[in-house]
């Protein structure tokens, strides 16, 4: 199978997976969480503070100019990467929780009493929160797009939420939780109808779909850098040039200021304006190793094989007396959220773990979303390239086998 030998081809990229957690073989499967980092990045990164490091903006001897040089290449990649037409349009943030909440005190600090922010039932907290701290700032109404038995969005709920009032649309591209692939095309143009600007959460696609913002019209759009085979503590706000333009900065200090005197401060353009303080350079080396690792890799080829592991892994899961996936939407990322009658899942997550197998147990940040299917938590297995049908056959058996002891069979 031409698919399968892509897993072959790159596990020997990630050096981790030869682990043996409790003497078994790692089998990792929470990529959904983060993604392990293959050799080439963790190489740049020792690489940079070997032989490489400087400050970025402030210095002139050599080694500054060159880490500046290569850092603001990494905005280029990034820019190049998602489709934005200019790397002016790419803020560095912590991740995708920093970018929501930089667009949320920023661009929200221009709403007024009474607009309307629109988000979904499934979103992850960080999709969340910070516009309930907006909200009761500024007096604004939040409403939430219901999903249906599937987890899927019900987009004819949507549009009668949709109104002059509605100022901004957050929507998760993929569920973290579920493995949803919201129809981010739909959701932009009907927002648009309406005047909307749409913030797209693209923590779980970047590593896994192509997408590209100019096409999709998006207007603001955040990912991580470690969820897509960076390092952690770097991710990237993309927004449209007039949309940055018009946002205050809301962070104070070193490199995001034009002129500082005691009385007051003029401020950079974007992205500058928004990356206050020395920024994290070396995390910015490695994602951008981190994206040209993904463009080796070829998303279309990782999408085809995620997808047979997905199918593979929900026929055996199905098959277990018992069990229920949460989150059967007809389009679906390599996610699988799963219950079982009268075992709790943090039980099954020790047990797999005694065996190498490392889940997710819990509500993976999405409360509202447990909430909506009345459980507190499942279990979560999502997948990276590199996993295997084989993998998935020895997390099968040791679930039985964790099931057997659980229920004291
Ligand atoms: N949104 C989604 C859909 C996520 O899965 C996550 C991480 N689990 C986040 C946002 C937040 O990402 P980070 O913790 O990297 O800021």
């Amino acid at each position: 199978m031409k698919t399968q030998s892509l897993a072959s081809k790159i596990r020997s990229d990630f050096s981790i997976l030869s682990l043996t957690p409790h003497g078994k073989p790692l089998i990792y499967f929470d990529s959904a969480a983060t993604t392990q980092k293959p050799r080439v990045v963790l190489d740049a990164l020792s690489k940079f503070y070997a032989s490489e490091y400087g400050t970025v903006h402030r210095a002139i001897y050599q080694l500054a100019a060159e880490s500046t040089e290569k850092y603001n290449h990494v905005r280029e990649k990034v820019a190049h990467f998602i489709g934005a037409p200019s790397s002016n349009q790419i803020v560095f943030t912590q991740g995708t929780t920093d970018a929501i909440n930089l667009v949320a005190q920023s661009y929200g600090s221009l709403l007024s009493e009474s607009d309307e922010i629109i988000l979904s039932e499934m979103e992850h907290h960080s999709n969340i929160v910070p516009w309930q701290l907006l909200a009761e700032q500024r007096k604004l109404i939040l409403r939430f797009i219901p999903i249906n038995d599937k987890a899927e969005l019900d987009l004819s709920a949507f549009e009668k939420l949709l109104s002059p009032k509605t100022k901004l649309v957050s929507i998760g591209h993929i569920s973290n939780a579920t493995g949803t692939i919201n129809p981010i095309e739909t959701i932009i143009e009907k927002a648009h109808g309406f005047g909307a600007k749409v913030l797209v959460d693209a923590a779980q696609s970047a590593a896994h779909l192509t997408f590209n913002v100019a096409a999709l019209d998006v207007d603001f759009l955040a990912f991580s850098g470690h969820k897509a085979y960076g390092p952690t503590g770097i991710g990237c706000l993309y927004g449209k040039q007039e949309l940055l333009e018009a946002m205050p900065p809301i962070q104070g200090g070193g490199d995001m200021i034009e002129r500082v005197t005691l009385e007051k401060t003029t401020y950079q353009a974007p992205p500058l304006r928004f990356e206050a303080g020395t920024p994290p350079i070396a995390q910015v080396v490695g994602l951008g190793a981190a994206i040209d690792y993904l463009q080796s890799l070829d998303l279309r080829e990782v999408h085809a094989w995620e997808q047979e592991l997905l199918v593979y892994a929900t026929e055996k899961l199905q098959a277990l007396e018992g069990l229920k996936i949460i989150g059967t939407a007809e389009k679906k990322s390599a996610i699988i959220s799963f219950i079982i009658d009268g075992v709790h899942s943090l039980d099954i997550a020790t047990l797999l773990d005694l065996e190498g197998i490392a889940i997710r147990s819990g509500h993976h940040c999405c409360q509202p979303l447990m909430d909506r299917f009345g459980v507190s938590g499942t279990c979560r297995i999502s997948f990276a390239p590199f996993n295997t049908m084989e993998e998935i056959d020895r997390f099968v058996e040791a679930l039985e086998s964790a099931l057997s002891v659980l229920k004291g069979l």
